[in-house]
């Protein structure tokens, strides 16, 4: 194997064609030579670009926690309920691990991804400089696994739903930055990639 190290191929899903990936300008794609399937498309990735999309996902986050998810009204009275309220009521009522596992996924994991994204964008230099750059990117994918924003909105809406007839529910403003934060975690995962930081820094 007389690989470079330093180059990277790109492999065709379908045919599993190796090929050597090409320098792409904003929505210039790439296509497999022998089967013409997308392998690559060039976007608009900039590093102001990539830290402003985490600095709206980070006020998304926080506006996520802080405000209430839902208002319920049953019988006169009013009940509201936070992010972290309910992650207490689950784990106050017997179910912990659940508890547990919507603060992982809704709460921590989408937090770290984004501070993650926010501390090696605004010093990509010197993350770079000090070979930490692979190790975060690689700490920043392992975290999107466990970050199930999507999960979580999908669970809520269900509830919502099936607690309509119940009694009256007024969705709270966490619940639309939820739904936000949805397209904007997808945006910052396209941005947080090594070609994509890399091609921004040297374009800049
Ligand atoms: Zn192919």
């Amino acid at each position: 194997m007389d690989r470079a190290p330093s180059t990277a191929r790109l492999v065709c899903p379908q045919c599993d064609l190796l090929a050597l990936p090409a320098s792409l300008r904003a929505n210039e794609v790439s296509r497999c030579p022998r089967c013409g399937v997308e392998l690559d498309r060039g976007t608009y990735a900039s590093r102001e670009a990539a830290l402003a999309i985490a600095a709206a996902a980070a006020q998304l986050w926080i506006l996520m926690n802080v405000f209430p998810l839902v208002e319920l009204s049953l019988a006169g009275t009013q009940r509201q309920t936070t992010l972290s309220g309910a992650v207490v009521a689950l784990a106050t009522h017997g179910m912990p691990a659940l508890a547990a596992l919507v603060f992982l996924t809704a709460v921590a994991a989408p937090g770290a991804e984004i501070a993650l994204a926010l501390y090696a964008l605004a010093r990509l230099e010197s993350v770079a400089q000090s070979g930490a750059l692979g190790r975060m990117i690689r700490w920043f994918r392992t975290l999107r696994r466990w970050s199930m924003v999507d999960v979580f909105m999908l669970g809520s809406l269900v509830s919502i739903v099936k607690l309509a007839h119940l009694a009256d529910l007024v969705v709270g403003p966490a619940l639309w930055a939820c739904a936000a934060l949805l397209p904007v975690l997808a945006f910052l995962g396209l941005y947080v990639r090594p070609q994509k930081l890399f091609a921004g820094s040297h374009g800049a």
